[in-house]
């Protein structure tokens, strides 16, 4: 493997991620990140204003993958350590889901050593006065709050492209094309890419990372083989952001202060906030809508519907004032939900549809394809796998050289028993029927 060749599309978080554990395990070997986009690509999902950085999985798999990232970002991975911002994160839970949280923590580092603090609703907005305006009930789904001091988060774009300088560092060759479809030899083996502009990268190991792309690619690859194909393996699926300046003052930026990150997935409008504080704009607060939505278009090929972010148009991923008053109007919902009018004159800035890719139990593909040989899927992130920048690469790496664990690779297998389930991040709802949408 040491002097083997690897082209790996799409340069995101797991590409990236990807590119550089496979220099730090083999210093030699030919590696080639191919983006449509110059680094960082803004049409990245993990290119973004920032993104929440925490370790409350209910699966403990995921839990000591979270920690295990973690302590990167806070810690021990001086690539991506001054993109991090501990501030903590509250969330309104159920009884249930604390004790799950509490359990997974016990498990992994010991009984009583969960970091985690339980307060009531009252406790909660004593100790955070940002909450005064928010429901945190949930219109009585939940019970609790639980906040953890450890958790932050991360300015995404300036890590995504700290990390993709490290591996041009390590010898990794970005190159900038769009991957148009996969070529195949006489035997069906994976050779490379074929670009839009006619160039061809190819490669002994091609990795797949093209994120909200990879079901179109697969399908345009290989139009006649279903087995090729993401079937119902996974969705893109895409949601909305919004920044919101919150001006100076008593009833504004002050009552930020000290604030956590509030991930509140209950009621009407299931919502996240990452308080202001991002250099360079730190009186910005980026508040995301959880309703994932897909954009279905026929794929005539093959003759089915395949959820793809609009083909043409890279520049439609960046931060935009254009979209339909209806997705504006969720984007104030999310906003309203979080602060009522305890906060006063947070007037949206700009708005983003960050794309991503959906499985039906939130688990990753990091997986050989079993019916394209040198083939070989990274995806799934499922609207939170940004966090693992730092070190989901190193299972990657696992992966191509067979050395994953039994738990992982049957969890991230591309065949494998799926039991779907249903959270916040699960698309529910199609962008071809919000009033007003078009591409
Ligand atoms: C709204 C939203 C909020 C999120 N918040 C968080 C959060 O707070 N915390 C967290 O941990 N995670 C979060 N995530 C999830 C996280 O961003 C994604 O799970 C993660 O970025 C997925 O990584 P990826 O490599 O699969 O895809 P991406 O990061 O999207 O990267 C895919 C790359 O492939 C490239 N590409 C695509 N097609 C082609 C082609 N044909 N040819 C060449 N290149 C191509 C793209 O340009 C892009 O650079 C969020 C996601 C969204 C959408």
């Amino acid at each position: 493997m040491a002097d083997s060749s690897y082209l790996i599309i799409g340069a995101g978080c797991f590409g990236a991620s990807t590119a550089r554990a496979l220099k730090d395990a083999y210093p030699t070997a030919d590696v080639v990140l191919l983006d449509q986009q110059p680094f960082p690509a803004p049409a990245a999902a993990a290119h973004d204003f920032n993104k929440i950085i925490r370790a409350e999985y209910e699966d403990p798999v995921y839990m000591a993958l979270a920690l295990e990232a973690r302590e990167a970002w806070a810690e021990k991975d001086p690539v991506v350590e001054p993109f991090f911002h501990q501030t903590g994160v509250i969330w309104p839970v159920t009884q249930t889901r604390a004790k799950k949280l509490r359990e997974g923590y016990d498990g992994l580092i010991g009984e009583g050593k969960a970091p985690l603090q339980e307060l009531s609703f009252e406790e909660a907005k004593t100790k955070f006065p940002v909450l005064g305006g928010c429901g945190l009930d949930g219109d009585g789904e939940a019970e609790l709050c639980v906040f953890n001091p450890l958790a932050g988060w991360a300015e995404a774009a300036g890590a995504l492209e700290a990390v993709v300088r490290d591996t041009l560092g390590k010898g990794v060759k970005y190159e900038v094309a769009t991957a148009k479809r996969l070529i195949f030899d006489n035997e069906g083996v994976c050779t490379g890419v074929l670009a839009e502009d006619g160039r061809t990268f190819t490669a002994e190991n091609v990795i797949l990372s093209a994120g909200a792309y990879i079901p179109w690619l697969l399908a345009e690859s290989a139009p006649e083989k279903p087995e090729v194909q993401a079937g119902d393996r996974m969705v893109a699926a895409s949601a909305l952001m919004g920044l919101f300046k919150v001006p100076p003052g008593e009833k504004g930026l002050d009552k930020f202060t000290n604030a956590p990150i509030i991930v509140h997935s209950f009621g009407e409008y299931p919502a996240e906030c990452i308080p202001p504080g991002s250099p360079g704009a730190l009186d910005l607060a980026k508040c995301t809508h959880e309703l994932p939505y897909t954009r279905k278009v026929y794929h005539e090929p093959t003759k089915q519907d395949i959820s793809v972010p609009p083909l043409s148009q890279a520049e439609r991923m960046k931060w935009t004032t254009d979209l339909p008053d209806a997705l504006k109007a969720n984007s104030a919902g999310a906003r309203n939900k979080l602060f009522g009018d305890h906060i006063t004159g947070m007037a949206p800035e700009i708005y983003r549809l960050c794309w991503d890719v959906s499985t039906p139990d939130e688990n990753w593909i990091i997986s050989p394809h079993p019916a394209v040989k040198n083939l070989y899927i990274t995806t799934g992130g499922s609207f939170h796998a940004f966090k693992f920048l730092p070190n989901i690469g190193k299972y990657v790496v696992q992966m191509l050289q067979g050395k994953l664990s039994e738990e992982h690779t049957r969890k991230w297998a591309w065949n494998r028993e799926i039991t779907p389930i249903v959270s916040p991040y699960t698309p529910r709802a199609d962008l071809r029927n919000v009033p007003g949408y078009h591409d």
